[in-house]
């Protein structure tokens, strides 16, 4: 395979595309360090093989130059983090870009200047891949987050290293967990989907109902289901378009012994802004003028018992509208009988923006098995698709 381990890197300059992507405050100070702190085991392998280190990366989505996303901003605390010195250079190509990467003795570590600078990163531009591929002898990709993107740095530059390309430590913990949610996670397998749309997540529907054996569909998602299955839903969240897709998932999973998990109940109001009238229906029940914003004390006792019962559980997505204390009450309830079920040895996976915002709104996160560094990438993947970013680093490519 295409992993780091036992590989010779004695003397090697190896670049390494990592996701340096850190939110800043208005004077470009970093405010949340997970990210850098994420590419520190591959950065320490590297060395650790004999190998220095190239970083490459993004930040932002700036318009030509633009200081205040210059990755200079952050590379003191990039120096912290990784417990050494890191260079600067204010380029990430062209002659005097290679003689700073030239002259790296084996233990240093360069960063060099945001790769979107150049908007031939993103147009996927392959003459842009080859002048990045030059700071280098070996080239690694350890960006989960951005591998579903074909850009120059995480899917074009993999073809100047037929033979010379591997996957960062942190890339191939996600690859293992993707692997443990929809192939070989210990029986039986759990996942939780909600947030808004089926339209977003309709593929990983499709995708993970062959592979896991139960899924829990909550949040706005749901009701498009349980209209599917002849309910009454008011006036909640509802893609007509989908309804026919919705029969379909669930006469797969019918038909293949899986099981789907509805809401029984939930919490609605008459409008999404103003919520002075709050009222609980039974899921299929729900009146005329009547929105469903969060799950119920039912549908919370059901999905707990669900969770307890599963040895794998993956969850993405909110089970209603958790930006608002009143309709909050659902995805905490998810939180807290994760953390149980972790706590009885279920291998506990949390993927997406919303999710471990509701985690980190419970205080520590460190219980969780694993939580997934990567939105988009980490649903593509769930999707079925091999992202580019590691389609190329297979020797074919
Ligand atoms: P997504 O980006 O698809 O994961 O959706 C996340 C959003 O879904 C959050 O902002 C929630 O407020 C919203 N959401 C969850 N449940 C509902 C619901 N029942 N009705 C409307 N919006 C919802």
């Amino acid at each position: 395979m295409f992993y780091l381990e036992n590989q010779d890197l004695s003397n090697k300059r190896v670049i390494i595309r990592v996701d340096l992507n850190v939110p800043l405050d208005k004077n470009s100070k970093v405010t949340d360090t997970t990210r850098i702190e994420a590419c520190k085991v591959t950065v320490n392998t590297v060395i650790e093989l004999g190998g220095s280190c190239v970083l490459i990366s993004h930040l932002g989505r700036p318009k030509g130059k633009e200081k205040k996303l210059s990755l200079k901003n952050i590379v003191d605390t990039v120096s912290i983090i990784m417990g050494r010195p890191v260079l600067f250079h204010e380029d990430c190509i062209g002659i005097d870009a290679e003689k700073a990467t030239s002259v790296l003795k084996p233990g240093e570590i360069i960063l060099m200047e945001n790769l979107r600078f150049y908007d031939n990163e993103i147009e996927g531009d392959m003459t842009f891949a080859e002048s990045l591929s030059k700071l280098g002898d070996v080239y690694v990709n350890d960006a989960f987050g951005t591998s579903h993107r074909e850009h120059a740095s995480t899917a074009l530059i993999a073809k100047f290293f037929k033979g010379k390309k591997f996957a960062g430590k942190l890339l191939q913990k996600e690859l293992e967990v993707i692997n443990e949610i929809a192939e070989k996670g210990k029986k039986p397998v759990l996942a939780i989907l909600g947030g808004a749309k089926v339209s977003s997540k309709l593929k990983i529907l499709y995708n993970l109902i062959q592979k896991v054996d139960k899924i829990i569909i909550g949040g706005g998602m749901a009701y498009t289901f349980i209209k599917a299955k002849g309910g009454n839903i008011g006036n909640s969240l509802f893609e007509e378009e989908l309804l026919t897709n919705a029969k379909e998932i669930l006469k797969i999973a019918k038909e293949s012994g899986k099981e789907i998990v509805l809401p029984d109940d939930t919490i609605a109001s008459t409008d999404f802004d103003n919520n002075d009238q709050i009222k609980t229906f039974k899921s299929g029940e729900i009146e005329d003028g009547w929105m469903g914003l969060d799950i119920g004390s039912s549908s919370i006792e059901k999905f707990n018992q669900t969770i307890l019962s599963s040895n794998t559980v993956f969850w993405n997505g909110p089970m209603g509208v958790f930006e608002k204390e009143q309709f909050s009450k659902g995805t905490t309830s998810i939180c807290i009988s994760l953390k149980q079920a972790k706590e009885n040895g279920v291998n506990v996976i949390v993927g997406g923006g919303d999710s471990i915002a509701a985690l980190k709104k419970l205080g520590n996160k460190e219980w969780v098995t694993y939580i997934s560094t990567g939105g988009g990438a980490l649903l593509e993947s769930l999707e079925g698709k091999t992202l580019p970013g590691v389609k190329a680093l297979s020797n074919d490519y």
